[in-house]
């Protein structure tokens, strides 16, 4: 599996990526929005966009999808829950779905809702699994519940599902947010040493290079895996003394995602 990671340099921050077979050249576009850099990217790489993959429902995600098909032919898939506000869609996806990509490519569709209740998240399998995530976890962070999603099943998401794989799994995002995000991490948990040096680096970074995250790192750097953290805990008893001494992770989290929202 070949993993092109395009920065879009929009004021969304967007990442597109492309999955592509090292065999047959064919590509999968993941949230295309800036198409055109998506198309260029192909062709530099002599691949062939055969699909679009939408992680989920909103524009930021599927703007693209028009033009990129329009250019390509390609297939459009997404969530069969947001096909009909998409528009478009070719194939609808539900959870266990395999999206075969060439010859050699395999991509295993995960139902993640929170940030919306149509989320794909999407695990390629291999010896470092490869995770593109769309708007549900970030680098260091976690996507918002304001335009359509629910903080507790995000929460379910989190640990029910992206907690449980593979501590070496890449993980691939929507958006380019991970400086932004560590300084939540510290805000809420300031002796986080891990974070500190990682803000270091993403300060200086040009998002066009790389800084890709582990989940096992992700599990030390952002906030919203570290919810038994007691340093967590006493810092977010300060802002909510009702939830007590010993609160539970889905109160920790559910706190942490409100605090976020106005941070
Ligand atoms: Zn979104
Ligand atoms: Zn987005």
């Amino acid at each position: 599996m070949l993993i092109e990671r395009i920065w879009s340099a929009n004021p969304y921050r967007n990442f597109h990526y492309l999955i592509a077979c090292p065999e047959s050249g064919e590509a999968l576009a993941v949230d295309p929005l800036e198409w055109r850099l998506c198309l260029d990217a192909a062709r530099k790489k002599g691949w062939q966009i055969t699909q679009i993959l939408n992680t989920h429902e909103h524009r930021d995600h599927t703007g693209g999808n028009e033009g990129l098909v329009r250019a390509t032919g390609a297939s459009v898939l997404a969530h069969a829950g947001a096909a009909t506000r998409i528009g478009g869609i070719d194939h609808g996806l539900s959870k266990g779905d395999v999206i075969r990509v060439g010859r050699t490519v395999e991509l295993e569709c995960l139902d993640t809702p929170g940030h919306t209740m149509a989320h794909i998240c999407l695990l390629g399998h291999g010896e470092q699994p490869a995770l593109f995530c769309g708007d549900t976890l970030f680098n260091a962070g976690a996507g918002n519940c304001h335009n359509g999603g629910n903080p507790e099943l995000l929460y379910d998401t989190f640990v029910t599902q992206l907690a449980r794989l593979p501590d070496n799994t890449q993980v691939f995002p929507g958006h380019e947010y991970l400086a932004r995000n560590l300084e939540f991490t510290l805000d809420r948990e300031p002796d986080n040493a891990d974070a500190s040096a990682l803000l270091a680096q993403a300060r200086q970074h040009d998002p066009t290079s790389d800084i890709t995250t582990t989940l096992g790192q992700e599990k030390n750097i952002n906030t919203f895996f570290r919810l038994h953290s007691p340093s967590v805990i006493v810092r977010l008893r300060n802002v909510f003394p009702d939830i007590g001494e010993h609160p539970d992770a889905r109160t920790v989290f559910i706190k942490l995602r409100e605090l976020r929202n106005r941070w």
